[in-house]
């Protein structure tokens, strides 16, 4: 099971899908998510923070080397849970690539189903076509989950 929550940010304008691998680390886990609009808000901390496209997550660290510590997934010393990895190893980040990747693609779906009904081999390969300049977009755009595909 891999809990999802959607989450607003700090000024409220804007929200992001977020994904947490295995169900490890809690929805508490997340002290604030600030989006472009707010982020001026948030006061950087390395420590605690990760910035990606002007959207920051702060995270609770300390809950999460609890967490992560008692599941025992990591036989790692406690300094080596960074914000990084927490978000690069999606104990919790973006659902998909971007806070929005999610509605993105289940707009596609919405927008393809009239075709997935009608031909079921355009509509695989209308898809493929579609995710594929996606993530050239995203990766454009400097997403760090987009950076390595
Ligand atoms: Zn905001």
């Amino acid at each position: 099971m891999c809990l999802h929550q959607r989450l607003a940010c700090k000024c409220g304008r804007n929200e992001a899908y977020l994904f947490h691998r295995d169900d490890i680390l809690p929805e508490k886990v997340v002290i604030n998510l600030y989006c472009p609009e707010c982020r001026n808000q948030a006061d950087w901390d390395d420590t605690t923070m990760i910035e990606d496209v002007g959207w920051i997550i702060e995270y609770d660290i300390e809950a999460a080397k609890f967490y992560i510590g008692l599941k025992g997934v990591h036989n790692l010393i406690n300094n080596l849970i960074t914000p990084e990895f927490i978000f690069d190893e999606d104990y919790c980040s973006w659902y998909g690539m971007s806070p929005k990747d999610l509605e993105e693609n289940a707009r596609v779906h919405q927008e393809l189903f009239p075709l997935q009904k009608k031909d079921k081999l355009s509509y695989f390969n209308e898809l493929k076509k579609r995710r594929l300049s996606q993530f050239a977009e995203l990766k454009r755009a400097g997403w760090r989950k987009a950076q390595n595909i």
